[in-house]
């Protein structure tokens, strides 16, 4: 399953109370050969079932949740992981383990939502790759789904054939016309065996890996909608090892989408001024999300925000909490924005993408957005030195709304860039 549908089932919860237990684990011994992350998971898991009284559902839930963790590291761990996420939720019956390329910092959370922010910033390594490696006796064909590897067909030629010694007694001219039908043979098969190791797969990419005249055919043969695909990796040749080669291809495909987030970034930070079709900063960005403006949105993996959630009407809000929700008097909890963001991105379908500490997206908050359509003009625009309405003016506005016919309203259009309210 991609990513992308994975993190669909972790978002698409039952509403209701819920709690996840959000695991990151840096699998990799240290230099005397001990695995940290056990001693770190017996700490954490300690002081959580301090949290909750004995025998309390909250209790019994999470005493579930960690017997699975339990079973499945013993039982499913694979000795070639580097690292490892997992999110459990003994009520939905959701147990979602995804092994990660770069191993991340151990983290262990309970908290009413998931936490895949730090999953989600390392996205474009799980994008689903085909790599080639091809010469004249060999071809490898790999396919890699979610950072491991799924399928895998390797191809072996006879080698009397394609010799470059003996020529078989042909002539030169003859010689060359004999191997040109050989590699086209060859590609043949090779491109025959990635139909299938891609049917029902969507690659986003595919690396090769040939020599010059067996590249210069698989090209030729590729069906158009995989040729847009391709991107030769001219640092590794055809008898590098498989994980040397597999991993270059995870490093093109991290450097490939940085390159791209990044001009994307910056596209969006120029649109964002002056109130083109995009806007800058976290106020902004979280307000144009709720109100599901938001066609793209674009973090850095530095961003880093505190703010609070109405657990009525599951509003989010930047900075300290209010007392009560100023949308609709509901309870308030702190909340982590981050986490909140990227889970409310992900359950809306937005375009979700990351830059790893990019200065230019940074400098204004570490979070930018492409709008679905320009922000409606409001009447304090005009006023050149003031560009957010003044405070007075937002709470009219919001008492305005409270009061409304039958005491409901609709959050829809409504543009207001956070709570500016007494603080808690
Ligand atoms: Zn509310």
């Amino acid at each position: 399953m991609p990513l992308d549908e994975l993190l669909q089932r972790l978002v698409n919860v039952t509403p209701g109370q819920k709690l996840f237990l959000s695991v990151y684990l840096d699998l990799r011994p240290d230099q005397t050969g001990k695995k940290n992350h056990t001693t770190f998971l017996k700490t954490r898991l300690a002081e959580l079932s301090n949290l909750y009284p004995a025998r309390s559902p909250e209790q019994s839930l999470l005493a579930k949740d960690v017997k699975r963790l339990h079973k499945y590291l013993a039982e499913d761990l694979d000795a070639s992981w580097k690292g490892l996420a997992i999110f459990s939720c003994s009520e939905e019956d959701l147990f979602i383990p995804i092994p990660m390329p770069i191993p991340p910092a151990n983290d262990l959370n309970l908290s009413p939502y998931p936490c895949p922010f730090s999953l989600l910033r390392h996205a474009a390594l799980y994008q689903t790759h085909a790599v080639i490696v091809a010469n004249s006796r060999q071809a490898r064909l790999f396919l890699v789904r979610l950072g491991s590897l799924a399928k895998q067909i390797t191809h072996t030629w006879d080698e009397k054939h394609t010799t470059r010694f003996g020529r078989m007694g042909l002539s030169t001219q003859r010689f060359q016309r004999h191997r040109q039908e050989h590699i086209k043979q060859q590609g043949k098969e090779i491109i025959e065996s990635l139909e299938k190791l891609v049917v029902l797969e969507k690659p986003e990419c595919l690396f090769f890996v040939a020599e010059e005249g067996m590249e210069a055919e698989l090209k030729k043969q590729l069906p158009a909608a995989l040729k847009k695909k391709v991107t030769p990796l001219y640092s590794f040749n055809t008898h590098d090892p498989d994980h040397k080669i597999l991993s270059g291809a995870a490093e093109a495909l991290g450097m490939a989408s940085k390159a791209k987030t990044e001009t994307m970034a910056q596209r969006i930070l120029q649109e964002a001024e002056p109130l083109g079709q995009a806007t800058a900063g976290p106020e902004p960005a979280l307000s144009a999300l709720q109100n599901h403006q938001v066609e793209r949105l674009i973090m850095d993996s530095r961003f880093d925000a505190g703010g609070w959630k109405c657990t009525g009407c599951l509003r989010l809000g930047m900075g300290g909490s209010p007392k009560v929700c100023p949308f609709c008097g509901g309870g308030i909890s702190s909340a982590n924005l981050r986490e909140e963001i990227v889970i409310k991105a992900q359950s809306q379908g937005v375009d979700l993408l990351f830059t790893e500490n990019y200065s230019p997206l940074m400098k204004v908050g570490g979070i930018a957005a492409l709008l679905k359509y320009k922000s409606p003009k409001k009447p304090w625009d005009n006023r050149r030195s003031v560009s957010r309405p003044p405070s007075f003016l937002k709470l009219r506005f919001y008492s305005r709304r409270h009061s409304g016919a039958g005491g409901q309203f609709s959050f829809d259009n409504f543009s207001a860039d956070g709570y500016n309210g007494p603080i808690n």
